[in-house]
Protein backbone atom coordinates (compact mmCIF):
# COMPACT_ATOMS: atom_id res chain seq x y z
CA UNK A 1 0.00 0.00 0.00
CA UNK A 2 1.10 3.72 -0.32
CA UNK A 3 2.69 5.28 2.63
CA UNK A 4 4.46 8.29 3.53
CA UNK A 5 7.97 6.63 4.85
CA UNK A 6 10.96 8.73 6.44
CA UNK A 7 13.75 6.96 4.36
CA UNK A 8 16.04 8.64 6.45
CA UNK A 9 16.90 12.00 8.81
CA UNK A 10 15.44 14.59 5.90
CA UNK A 11 14.75 12.33 3.51
CA UNK A 12 10.61 11.27 2.99
CA UNK A 13 9.16 9.21 -0.12
CA UNK A 14 5.32 8.50 -0.75
CA UNK A 15 5.85 5.69 -1.87
CA UNK A 16 4.16 1.62 -1.82
CA UNK A 17 5.12 -0.37 1.40
CA UNK A 18 4.90 -3.80 1.83
CA UNK A 19 2.63 -4.54 4.90
CA UNK A 20 0.87 -7.56 6.07
CA UNK A 21 -0.98 -6.93 9.23
CA UNK A 22 -2.90 -10.00 10.43
CA UNK A 23 -6.53 -8.76 11.67
CA UNK A 24 -7.64 -11.09 15.42
CA UNK A 25 -10.58 -11.67 15.90
CA UNK A 26 -10.80 -8.09 17.90
CA UNK A 27 -9.56 -6.06 15.28
CA UNK A 28 -10.88 -3.45 12.80
CA UNK A 29 -9.52 -2.51 8.95
CA UNK A 30 -9.65 0.67 8.81
CA UNK A 31 -9.25 3.09 5.10
CA UNK A 32 -7.01 6.14 6.81
CA UNK A 33 -8.89 9.08 5.31
CA UNK A 34 -7.16 12.03 7.20
CA UNK A 35 -4.41 12.08 8.98
CA UNK A 36 -2.02 15.43 11.09
CA UNK A 37 1.15 15.61 11.10
CA UNK A 38 2.58 15.76 14.72
CA UNK A 39 5.67 17.37 16.11
CA UNK A 40 6.66 14.45 16.64
CA UNK A 41 6.69 13.65 13.41
CA UNK A 42 8.72 16.63 12.01
CA UNK A 43 11.34 15.69 14.64
CA UNK A 44 11.92 12.93 13.22
CA UNK A 45 12.20 14.14 10.06
CA UNK A 46 14.52 16.97 11.25
CA UNK A 47 16.47 14.94 13.56
CA UNK A 48 16.09 11.69 13.11
CA UNK A 49 15.50 10.45 17.04
CA UNK A 50 13.53 12.09 19.55
CA UNK A 51 15.95 11.01 23.39
CA UNK A 52 16.13 6.92 23.28
CA UNK A 53 14.23 6.73 19.70
CA UNK A 54 16.14 7.32 16.79
CA UNK A 55 15.19 6.15 13.72
CA UNK A 56 17.41 3.36 11.86
CA UNK A 57 15.44 2.31 9.40
CA UNK A 58 12.32 3.25 7.25
CA UNK A 59 9.45 4.29 8.79
CA UNK A 60 5.58 5.44 8.24
CA UNK A 61 5.14 8.50 9.73
CA UNK A 62 2.01 10.05 11.54
CA UNK A 63 0.12 9.05 14.69
CA UNK A 64 -3.28 11.32 14.47
CA UNK A 65 -5.87 9.55 12.21
CA UNK A 66 -9.27 8.80 11.41
CA UNK A 67 -10.88 6.97 8.73
CA UNK A 68 -13.89 4.58 7.64
CA UNK A 69 -14.25 0.81 8.94
CA UNK A 70 -13.78 -1.51 6.21
CA UNK A 71 -13.71 -5.03 7.99
CA UNK A 72 -14.05 -6.13 11.17
CA UNK A 73 -13.59 -9.25 13.35
CA UNK A 74 -16.12 -11.97 14.68
CA UNK A 75 -15.88 -10.36 18.14
CA UNK A 76 -16.24 -6.61 17.37
CA UNK A 77 -18.92 -5.27 19.15
CA UNK A 78 -18.63 -1.41 19.18
CA UNK A 79 -18.30 -0.77 15.82
CA UNK A 80 -19.67 -1.50 12.06
CA UNK A 81 -18.38 -1.45 8.64
CA UNK A 82 -18.69 1.80 7.02
CA UNK A 83 -18.31 3.86 10.42
CA UNK A 84 -16.20 6.70 10.27
CA UNK A 85 -13.78 6.50 13.91
CA UNK A 86 -10.40 7.98 14.93
CA UNK A 87 -8.09 6.16 16.72
CA UNK A 88 -5.98 5.87 19.58
CA UNK A 89 -2.29 5.52 18.18
CA UNK A 90 -1.09 4.02 21.47
CA UNK A 91 -1.90 0.39 22.14
CA UNK A 92 -0.43 -1.11 25.36
CA UNK A 93 0.53 -4.61 26.24
CA UNK A 94 -2.54 -5.80 28.35
CA UNK A 95 -0.76 -8.13 30.80
CA UNK A 96 1.35 -4.76 32.03
CA UNK A 97 1.28 -3.69 35.61
CA UNK A 98 0.50 -0.09 34.70
CA UNK A 99 -2.88 -1.29 32.46
CA UNK A 100 -3.98 -3.16 35.58
CA UNK A 101 -3.81 -0.63 37.79
CA UNK A 102 -5.77 1.51 34.91
CA UNK A 103 -3.47 3.43 33.61
CA UNK A 104 -3.07 1.90 30.17
CA UNK A 105 -1.26 4.55 28.78
CA UNK A 106 1.64 4.41 31.03
CA UNK A 107 2.96 1.13 30.08
CA UNK A 108 6.32 1.98 29.24
CA UNK A 109 5.98 -1.23 26.20
CA UNK A 110 3.27 0.56 24.83
CA UNK A 111 3.03 0.11 21.10
CA UNK A 112 2.57 3.80 19.70
CA UNK A 113 2.52 4.81 16.06
CA UNK A 114 5.63 6.37 14.37
CA UNK A 115 7.75 5.79 17.19
CA UNK A 116 11.02 3.82 15.97
CA UNK A 117 10.43 1.03 15.18
CA UNK A 118 6.65 1.30 14.72
CA UNK A 119 5.37 1.97 11.26
CA UNK A 120 2.81 5.16 11.73
CA UNK A 121 -0.53 5.41 10.21
CA UNK A 122 0.21 7.86 6.77
CA UNK A 123 -0.84 4.71 4.59
CA UNK A 124 -3.46 3.74 2.77
CA UNK A 125 -4.78 1.27 5.36
CA UNK A 126 -4.21 0.04 9.14
CA UNK A 127 -5.45 -2.91 11.13
CA UNK A 128 -6.08 -1.36 15.24
CA UNK A 129 -7.75 -3.16 17.77
CA UNK A 130 -11.54 -2.00 17.93
CA UNK A 131 -11.47 -1.19 21.57
CA UNK A 132 -8.81 1.88 20.17
CA UNK A 133 -11.31 3.03 17.62
CA UNK A 134 -13.78 5.73 18.46
CA UNK A 135 -16.97 6.19 16.32
CA UNK A 136 -17.28 9.70 15.02
CA UNK A 137 -20.33 11.47 16.02
CA UNK A 138 -22.74 12.46 12.97
CA UNK A 139 -21.25 15.57 11.62
CA UNK A 140 -18.16 15.46 12.63
CA UNK A 141 -15.70 14.67 9.99
CA UNK A 142 -12.35 12.55 9.40
CA UNK A 143 -10.39 16.28 9.10
CA UNK A 144 -11.60 16.97 12.89
CA UNK A 145 -11.53 13.27 14.13
CA UNK A 146 -7.66 13.41 13.05
CA UNK A 147 -7.70 16.45 15.53
CA UNK A 148 -8.96 14.02 18.41
CA UNK A 149 -5.78 12.88 19.86
CA UNK A 150 -4.03 16.71 19.92
CA UNK A 151 -7.26 17.38 21.15
CA UNK A 152 -7.54 14.97 24.46
CA UNK A 153 -3.80 15.97 24.96
CA UNK A 154 -5.36 19.79 25.39
CA UNK A 155 -8.11 18.63 27.36
CA UNK A 156 -6.01 16.22 30.01
CA UNK A 157 -3.82 19.17 30.40
CA UNK A 158 -6.66 22.04 30.74
CA UNK A 159 -7.87 19.43 33.74
CA UNK A 160 -4.59 18.81 35.58
CA UNK A 161 -4.79 22.58 35.32
CA UNK A 162 -7.60 22.96 37.11
CA UNK A 163 -8.84 25.84 35.09
CA UNK A 164 -11.98 26.85 36.48
CA UNK A 165 -15.07 29.24 34.80
CA UNK A 166 -13.64 32.99 35.84
CA UNK A 167 -9.93 31.88 35.98
CA UNK A 168 -7.21 33.48 34.12
CA UNK A 169 -4.82 30.87 32.55
CA UNK A 170 -1.54 31.37 29.94
CA UNK A 171 -1.17 28.99 27.58
CA UNK A 172 2.57 29.65 26.36
CA UNK A 173 3.15 28.22 22.67
CA UNK A 174 1.04 28.22 20.03
CA UNK A 175 1.53 25.06 18.20
CA UNK A 176 -1.05 22.67 17.75
CA UNK A 177 -1.47 21.81 21.64
CA UNK A 178 -0.88 24.77 22.51
CA UNK A 179 -4.08 25.94 20.84
CA UNK A 180 -5.86 22.47 21.93
CA UNK A 181 -5.30 23.26 25.54
CA UNK A 182 -6.01 26.99 25.00
CA UNK A 183 -9.66 25.63 23.17
CA UNK A 184 -9.98 23.16 25.89
CA UNK A 185 -10.28 26.25 28.65
CA UNK A 186 -11.60 28.70 26.31
CA UNK A 187 -15.09 26.69 24.61
CA UNK A 188 -17.25 23.98 26.25
CA UNK A 189 -15.46 21.28 27.79
CA UNK A 190 -19.06 20.50 28.94
CA UNK A 191 -19.88 18.10 26.47
CA UNK A 192 -16.28 16.28 26.20
CA UNK A 193 -15.64 15.83 30.05
CA UNK A 194 -18.85 15.59 31.31
CA UNK A 195 -18.86 14.25 34.83
CA UNK A 196 -16.56 16.78 35.81
CA UNK A 197 -17.38 20.04 34.42
CA UNK A 198 -21.46 19.58 33.70
CA UNK A 199 -23.41 22.90 33.19
CA UNK A 200 -20.05 25.01 33.03
CA UNK A 201 -18.32 26.94 30.47
CA UNK A 202 -15.14 27.34 30.96
CA UNK A 203 -13.46 30.57 30.22
CA UNK A 204 -9.75 31.66 29.59
CA UNK A 205 -8.62 35.24 29.33
CA UNK A 206 -5.51 34.73 27.31
CA UNK A 207 -2.79 37.65 25.98
CA UNK A 208 -5.23 40.42 24.64
CA UNK A 209 -3.44 40.08 21.02
CA UNK A 210 -3.98 36.11 20.90
CA UNK A 211 -7.58 36.39 21.92
CA UNK A 212 -8.97 36.74 18.28
CA UNK A 213 -6.47 33.94 17.37
CA UNK A 214 -8.27 31.35 19.52
CA UNK A 215 -11.59 32.35 19.27
CA UNK A 216 -11.77 31.27 15.52
CA UNK A 217 -11.07 27.76 17.44
CA UNK A 218 -14.38 28.11 19.27
CA UNK A 219 -16.35 26.84 16.86
CA UNK A 220 -14.30 23.63 16.68
CA UNK A 221 -15.14 22.45 20.35
CA UNK A 222 -18.58 23.70 19.78
CA UNK A 223 -19.42 20.41 17.64
CA UNK A 224 -21.86 17.99 19.64
CA UNK A 225 -22.99 20.49 21.46
ZN1 LIG B 1 0.90 13.85 18.15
Amino acid sequence: MKALVLEEKGRLNVRDVPIEEHMSSYDVTVDVKACGICGSDVHYYTEGAIGEFVVKEPMILGHEAAGVVVAKGEQVTNLEIGDLVCMEPGVPDLQSDQVLEGNYNLDPGISFWATPPIHGCLREQVVHPSRFCFKLPKGVSVQEGAMMEPLATGIEAAKKAQVKPGDTALVVGAGTIGIMVAISCLAAIKPLCKQETQGYFIFLQIMHSLQSFFASYREFLMIGR
